[in-house]
């Protein structure tokens, strides 16, 4: 049971939001659960809790449900021209920036990232994700054709999906909320998000500022909940007709199934154990930067981290010697210290669950080069970590661990080291350094990865797609590409021409 222990913020609009309990957004008014439970939002820097949360379940989604239904088919959203959506989503990016200090630190306390990376990447990127999305309100356009039947002639309308359910993880809460929103709504959709139970906050506040910037009652409802109970509803509903989901594989199919009842267009973006691959020629002072980077952003809890560091034989030493001083040298804090540079796992059971890989890695042979435990005392907290003497068939090699745990391994074969990169049944990302162009393009032609970093690594652009080969996904994210997942083509013939 978790202590009660309201963490005193100087923030104005971060006390008053922790100083009641939350509650979940439908047709425009902030509701209790129908059920009147709730649920612990938990600071993961103490096991705290921060504040108690309206527990959503069946009864919830289909109170949601059923007003995005009617935003939808009759509310005053279908007949909003274009630039009027545009509007609203540039003026919802002001409000994010404006408030972005209380975004940040409520998504510090209930993921326990660090405060400064919240404010510039989270928040900074969730504010660039509305402001992109805005201008793609108004460039949504069909086609004229000339058609072979005498007397016709046809054009296309994109329209928008419908009512579309988006189930989203603790990693980056806010901002994959925002990845999903903006394009929903940029194309005219209505939503039901539904957070993870370990997040659920930053989302429940972005919902406040969707109704300071005026959206119409019904477009964006938020429940939070369990997967298994609110997502699970959300994801098999009748009514729904999208459903977009980012987290594990294994829900990821779940989801799939349960959408199959009513055939909803379903878009995953699911997890990854990316190759990051450093050749001797590369700049090994920025490739190390990088790999560290790669691996403990966000406590490594991060779908497309570089979680598997191949370096080239005759640089291994050097480039892992690095990446070991570098996790040393990483400030452990809870995520509001402003000197903190890795904050804890987002709970209890995260931490439980990446102690246990590298405990099984290191009974199967792996060497923890540094790190390799839980830093113990209160909060979540695991140590940077580097493994090294692992073979291509072990768990730690293989599977996600999404945490602050890296394996390396040396590599003299282009050919087989590609081989190996494309050994694993994800293919979400993978990072390339070398100072030789050629070596990098062909290297990135073969592998098979959603998005390549050649000499760089996790940077995002709204204007970039991104997605999964393989089980990393279907669909993608951002870019153009996202809107042809929130739209669908009507063809109109005419005749008698
Ligand atoms: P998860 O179970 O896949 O959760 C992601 C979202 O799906 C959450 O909102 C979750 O709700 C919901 N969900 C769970 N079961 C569901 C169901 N049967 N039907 C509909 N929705 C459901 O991820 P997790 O348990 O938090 O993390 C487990 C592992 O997933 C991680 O260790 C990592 O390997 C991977 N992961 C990947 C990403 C990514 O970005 N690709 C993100 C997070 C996690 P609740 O949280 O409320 O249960
Ligand atoms: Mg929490």
């Amino acid at each position: 049971m978790a202590v009660v222990a309201k963490p005193q913020s100087k923030n104005k609009r971060v006390a008053e939001f922790l100083a009641s309990p939350r509650k979940m957004l439908i047709n425009g008014q902030w509701v209790a659960s129908a059920s009147g439970k709730t649920f612990a939002a938990i600071n993961p820097a103490t096991g705290e809790e921060l504040v108690q949360v309206a527990e959503g379940d069946k009864a919830d989604i289909d109170k949601a449900v059923a007003a995005a239904r009617k935003a939808f088919d009759s509310g005053p959203w279908r007949k909003m021209r274009p630039n009027e959506r545009t509007k609203l989503l540039w003026k919802l990016s002001e409000l994010v920036l404006a408030n972005a200090d209380a975004l940040a630190e409520i998504e510090s306390l209930d993921n326990g990232k660090p405060f400064t990376i919240a404010r510039a990447v989270d928040v900074a990127g969730t504010a660039e994700q509305f402001q992109y999305m805005a201008g793609w309100a108004t460039k949504i356009d069909g086609r004229t054709m000339t058609l072979s039947t005498p007397g016709t002639f046809g054009y296309t309308l994109r329209e928008p999906v419908g009512v579309c359910g988006q189930i989203i993880p603790w990693n980056f809460p806010l901002m994959m909320a925002a990845w999903k929103l903006a394009p929903a709504l940029a194309a005219g959709n209505c939503v039901i998000l539904k957070p993870a139970e370990q997040t659920p906050l930053s989302a429940l506040m972005l919902g406040e500022l969707i109704m300071e910037a005026g959206f119409p009652a019904g477009v964006v409802n938020i429940v939070p909940g369990y997967g298994e109970t609110a997502g699970a509803a959300l994801s098999g509903h009748k009514d729904v007709n999208k459903v977009a989901f980012t987290g594990s594989t294994e829900v990821g199919k779940i989801i799939m199934k349960a959408a199959s009842g009513n055939l909803k267009k379903v878009t995953l973006e699911l997890g990854g154990k990316a190759p990051n691959v450093v050749f001797s020629d590369a700049d090994l002072g920025a490739a190390t930067a990088g790999a560290a980077m790669a691996i403990f952003f966000n406590q490594g809890q991060v779908c497309c981290a570089g979680s598997r560091l191949y370096v080239e034989k005759k640089s291994f030493d050097t480039v892992v010697g690095g990446l070991c001083d570098a996790a040393k040298n990483m400030k452990i804090a809870p995520g509001m210290d402003p000197t903190c540079q890795i904050g804890p796992l987002v709970s209890d059971e995260q931490l439980t669950r990446v102690a246990g890989f590298v405990e099984r890695g290191k009974k199967a042979g792996a060497t923890a080069l540094v790190g390799g435990e839980p830093v113990g005392g209160g909060g979540y907290f695991y140590k940077p970590t580097v493994l090294t003497n692992v073979k291509h068939d072990m768990e730690v090699v293989r599977d996600e661990i999404f945490g602050p745990v890296v394996v390396a391994s040396p590599f003299d074969d282009l050919d087989e080291l590609a081989r190996q990169a494309n050994d694993t049944p994800y293919g979400l990302s993978a990072g390339i350094w070398t100072s030789d162009i050629k070596k990098a393009h062909s290297l990135a032609g073969k592998l098979q990865a959603g998005t390549v970093w050649i000499n760089c690594y996790n940077v995002f652009d709204p204007h970039l797609p991104f997605g999964g080969y393989k089980e990393s996904g279907l669909g993608r994210e951002m870019g153009p590409e996202v809107m042809e997942h929130y739209t669908q083509v009507k063809a109109v013939v005419v005749g008698g021409m």
